[in-house]
């Protein structure tokens, strides 16, 4: 995991502690200036490095670089992930809009599947069935 910063020119993001840019940029100035957009970087199992724009402040940067940090530590995977605050319902329309499973031969089948399913979970959270199932879960107040 790890705070980047972001050239106000070129876009690169990059280590913190760069002072210069490869495009030239003096990152040094731009920091000062608050010109610099900060993003945390960072891998969840199974999954490619995600990277997550936070603002103009490092602080805040890294506070939620730490946040994630823990939520990684104690396996809070599916609080990470923004598909995790999709109900199951908005989770179907975005899959039955793929291409690839538009063009399945069984997508009427898989449509009424998922549309039984959703009688029930439609109005869910993704993330709070992961949450509520599983070993790792416990009780959240
Ligand atoms: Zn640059």
């Amino acid at each position: 995991m790890a705070v980047l910063a972001e050239c106000a020119y070129c876009h690169k993001k990059q280590s913190v502690r760069n002072k210069l840019c490869t495009c030239g940029a003096d990152l040094v100035k731009l920091k000062r200036s608050k010109k610099v957009k900060y993003w945390i970087g960072y891998r969840i199992p199974g999954d490619k490095q995600r990277r997550e724009p936070i603002g103009y402040s490092i602080e805040e940067a890294r506070d939620a670089e730490g946040k994630r940090r823990s939520q990684k530590r104690e396996n809070r995977i599916f609080d990470m992930l923004a598909e995790a605050k999709m109900t199951f319902k908005e989770l179907a329309e975005w899959y039955l809009g793929l291409k690839a499973v538009k063009k399945l031969a069984s997508y009427d089948r898989v449509e009424l599947a998922l549309k039984n399913f959703n009688t029930v979970f439609g109005d869910k959270l993704v993330g709070t069935i992961f949450m509520t199932s599983g070993e790792q879960s416990k009780p959240t107040c």
